[in-house]
């Protein structure tokens, strides 16, 4: 989590409105206090020195109206001086009278004596005599401090006859109110200090449980539940520490039932066998079990975040919207050439109440065996029907010619005749092979096993396709010459061995030969018969055992085959306990191999 820079801390925050709003509080008394101050003490200031020259005023008046009768300026100014010089004080620095026409008549310093008879040209001694009326201001002396000059008309009667100057020293007031200034100054700055001292504490009591809080939905955000935040005490901020605690204990409870839940989910999926994948709203894998990675053949990391589309391999067909509409489950196809491999998707959407579509999930279940044997029922079913249609049609064209007339030409009549009898021949064979692999695939039959010398039946068999054969073809056989007894259906045997001795002399046009073979294992007798006919492409030889399959679906048509015989030779071996498989390379030749189970007789077991 991010850590709260120094400055906007609230800690800082609090110190420094609270220095503020003190600073501007004392700010405010210091310069009302300052500025009342200087007021009253100005006005003092002034109004001692008004009140000393109105008495001034009085006596230089009375004065200048005794002066008026003597021509002795010189008598005048000595008279003018001791009056002024009575009212010297330490405050006023200097003191002078003016007459009407600005002409200086004393002055209370002797240095400035010079000045007695000239006239003056000070603006404010002008000034009170032109208005009739006092003018004040204030100035900086020679020696740079600051003085109150004053000067006041001097009245007789209704006539202004002169006026006094009056230089008072105002510097000590400023000076006075500097003082008090700095006093205020240094007065602001201890007690900033010292509450800003107290304020760091104050707002540490504050911010304390509010960095407490912090620090304990940090670590809650890691997933740290133990702590409890401390409760100061039992105003705003304490009630909210309480709240807070009450808060965790509330999230840890639901947290944990979340995850409880979460891993009873987990659990669940996993041990499904069905495979399970979800999606969020955008169709992107968020979750997916083990099953449907071993179902599609993928890791997670490969599959998490892809589109499902992609993952599923239908982007080609459907894009995400697509799938959501889908109601019903889908069929993918993964075959390769070498197995099948049919996995069925069923798809629901998860929304929220306002329909808004929150993700897929998508079911997948392996269908392979069902679609497999889906696909062999309509393949068998479609294999019969042509089988039978096939003889049907030929029949039929045979008889609608032999009913047109043809019965009556004596020529062509009996060969109609015998076709249509060979291939009824051709349909009873076909059902009652058929028959025989349905009683098989049902169970319904009975093995009438008995004990009998396989050297010797074996004979028999390839005996009897001696006699009777019509091709250019050399039978050999390598059977032993002890007694093999085994525990067979001899009519069944025969059936498979029949089959098999009658397909290697049908596929080997050329003739050459044909080799019977018996050789004995521990548990088994292995027969083998080889010929050197056409053989099969090697693809297909596992598919001879395969019902209806014919390599060359022409050629064994034409010598009456039904591609029934190796399925039945099958299901009939198995029956009896043992195997059967093929190897044939095309062209020169096929070996069919089946094993029968077979005891070992000890010998003299019989004596
Ligand atoms: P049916 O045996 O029902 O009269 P069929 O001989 O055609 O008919 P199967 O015996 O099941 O049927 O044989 C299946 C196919 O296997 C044959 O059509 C043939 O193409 C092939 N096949 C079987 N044996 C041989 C063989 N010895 N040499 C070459 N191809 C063979
Ligand atoms: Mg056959």
């Amino acid at each position: 989590m991010q850590k709260v820079g120094f400055f906007r801390s609230i800690h800082v925050k609090f110190v420094l409105i609270y220095v503020m709003l003190i600073l501007i509080a004392m700010q405010i008394i210091g310069l009302y206090f300052a500025s009342e101050l200087e007021e009253t003490l100005k006005k003092n200031f002034t109004q001692s020195i008004d009140d000393r020259m109105n008495m001034m005023e009085f006596s230089v008046r009375e004065e200048m109206n005794n002066g008026k009768f003597t021509d002795d300026p010189k008598a005048l100014e000595e008279s003018l001086k001791n009056v002024l010089n009575g009212f010297t004080s330490e405050d006023i620095n200097e003191t002078r009278v003016i007459n009407s026409k600005y002409t200086v008549l004393a002055t209370s310093v002797l240095e400035n004596r010079s000045m007695i008879g000239q006239v003056s040209k000070d603006e404010i001694i002008r000034k009170s005599l032109t208005s009739e009326s006092p003018a004040d201001t204030i100035r900086l002396d020679n020696k740079g401090y600051r003085i109150w000059v004053r000067a006041m008309p001097i009245t007789s009667g209704k006539e202004v006859i002169g006026t006094l100057y009056v230089e008072s020293d105002i510097e000590k007031v400023f000076t006075q109110i500097d003082e008090v200034n700095e006093i205020l100054a240094v007065g602001t700055a201890v007690s900033l200090t010292i509450t800003v001292i107290l304020g760091i504490f104050i707002a540490q009591t504050m911010t304390r449980p509010i960095s407490d809080m912090r620090r304990h939905a940090q670590a809650m955000a890691k997933g740290n539940y133990s702590q409890k935040v401390h409760v100061y005490g039992n105003d705003e901020m304490g009630q909210l520490a309480i709240a807070f605690n009450h808060l965790t204990n509330q999230l840890q409870e639901s947290q944990s039932t979340t995850e409880s839940e979460r891993r009873k989910l987990a659990s669940v999926l996993e041990n499904m066998t069905d495979g399970v994948i979800a999606t969020d709203r955008k169709g992107r894998v968020s979750l997916i079990n083990d099953s449907a990675l071993s179902m599609l053949r993928m890791t997670r990391d490969i599959v998490l975040n892809r589109p499902i589309s992609s993952i599923l391999g239908v982007e080609q067909e459907y894009d995400f919207e697509d799938l959501i509409q889908i109601n019903d489950s889908i069929a993918l196809d993964f075959s390769t050439v070498e197995r099948p491999y049919i996995l069925r998707a069923t798809f629901s959407v998860t929304q929220r109440e306002t329909g808004f579509v929150n993700g897929l999930i998508v079911v997948l279940h392996d269908n392979t065996e069902q679609e497999k044997i889906d696909m062999e029922r309509r393949e068998f079913v479609s294999n019969v029907s042509h089988e039978l249609r096939t003889p049907l049609t030929t029949m039929r064209s045979y008889l609608e010619a032999l009913a047109e007339g043809a019965w009556k030409n004596e020529e062509i009549a009996p060969a109609f005749l015998h076709v249509t009898q060979t291939e009824t021949e051709r349909m009873i064979r076909l059902v009652n092979d058929l028959l025989k692999l349905s009683r098989m695939d049902s169970r319904d039959y009975d093995l009438n096993k008995e004990w009998v010398e396989f050297n010797h039946f074996f004979n028999s068999i390839i005996d009897r396709f001696d006699f009777s054969k019509s091709q250019d073809v050399r039978f050999q056989r390598l059977l032993p010459s002890t007694d093999l007894f085994v525990e067979i259906d001899t009519d069944k045997m025969t059936q498979v061995i029949d089959n098999i001795i009658s397909n290697a002399l049908k596929y080997s046009p050329n003739g050459g030969n044909v080799r019977f073979g018996i050789t004995v294992s521990d548990q088994f007798i292995n027969v083998m018969i080889s010929d050197d006919g056409m053989g099969i492409p090697k693809e297909n030889v596992k598919r001879i055992f395969d019902r209806f399959y014919r390599a060359d679906r022409a050629r064994s048509r034409a010598m009456g085959g039904t591609g029934l015989g190796l399925a039945i030779a099958r299901e009939m071996v198995m029956a009896h306990g043992g195997d059967i498989w093929a190897e044939s390379e095309e062209g020169r030749g096929t070996t069919i191999f089946f094993t029968l189970p077979f005891e070992q007789q000890e010998d003299g077991e019989w004596d």
